[in-house]
């Protein structure tokens, strides 16, 4: 297996979740094979590389930051990308924030679809999980152990008719993803988008690009694409944020009730002690 990029570039165009304001996005086979996943600010002329040292924020999602210029909303792409198998990509854009477009990563896996797949001249490297990792806070973990295949396991449980609990189990491979996780939409209850809205987040947020809940139903008219579209897009943001370990992955990922901010500390845990894991070239 050999390192990957895309075949051409491609344009997109949508608008910022929590800006509301419209963004030019751009995807570029990159000519490096080792410069991993770059934001360009083409704004700023400001690069910015996806990688531990460039996280500014987790909470409410996941943000990459040099020199005062900031990439949001960067985890349903990197999911996308992660999910291909993208080692090198250069992504140009004119805003704060990653186009949300419908919040779900099946639009990027259709423009990665139209771009093509285009394999690079040095080997692929492979994380391999050698020892369970685990981050726990107050009943809610997450946790990485070693296996054969890679497997994401994820349960989530809220006090709401519509939730409940779900678990799901994934077993990798990128057509597995397109038809299992791709789809599955970010949600939010109106309490948080109110919240949100009070302190100028959330401005793009509606119903074509969130699943909203109210304190007993779904909003959207058209209602679910999956029953368990929730969990389902958990394991779509674990696996972007697996991405930050720079290398493919392989091992099975476990979660009850994980958040962008666990998943950040469980994979800076995993590298932080070269025990965890071996490297080893496809
Ligand atoms: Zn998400």
């Amino acid at each position: 297996m050999y390192k990957q990029t895309i075949g051409k570039a491609i344009d997109i165009v949508g608008i910022g979740l929590h800006s509301g304001i419209p963004v030019n996005m751009k995807l570029i086979p990159a000519k490096s094979e080792t410069q991993g996943v770059v934001f360009i600010r083409t704004d700023k002329n400001i690069k910015i590389p996806v990688n531990f040292e460039n996280v500014v924020d987790t909470k409410l999602a996941t943000v990459v930051g040099r020199e005062g210029a900031i990439v949001s909303t960067i985890e349903h792409l990197l999911s996308a990308l992660t999910a291909f198998g993208i080692d090198n990509i250069t992504i140009e854009i004119d805003n704060d924030e990653v186009p949300i477009m419908d919040g779900s990563s099946a639009p990027f896996c259709m423009v990665l679809e139209e771009a093509g797949i285009v394999e690079q001249k040095s080997k692929k490297e492979i994380l391999v999980v050698k020892q369970t990792v685990e981050i726990e806070d107050n009943g809610r973990f997450v946790r990485v152990s070693p296996s054969d295949e890679n497997i994401f396991d994820f349960e989530i449980k809220f006090d709401h008719p519509a939730i409940k609990r779900q678990k799901y189990s994934f077993k990798y491979s990128v057509e597995n993803y397109i038809d299992e996780i791709s789809r599955a939409r970010t949600f939010g209850f109106t309490r948080e988008l109110n919240y949100l809205k009070s302190i100028g987040k959330g401005k793009g947020a509606d119903l074509n690009n969130v699943i909203g809940l109210d304190d007993k139903r779904v909003l959207n008219s058209e209602g679910l694409r999956f029953k368990d579209e929730f969990v389902r897009h958990k394991i779509l943001d674990a696996i972007g944020d697996m991405s930050f370990i720079q290398k493919a992955f392989l091992g099975r990922y476990e979660s009850f009730a994980g958040s962008h901010h666990l998943n950040h500390l469980l994979t800076k845990k995993l590298l932080a002690d070269p025990k965890n894991y071996e490297i080893l070239q496809a």
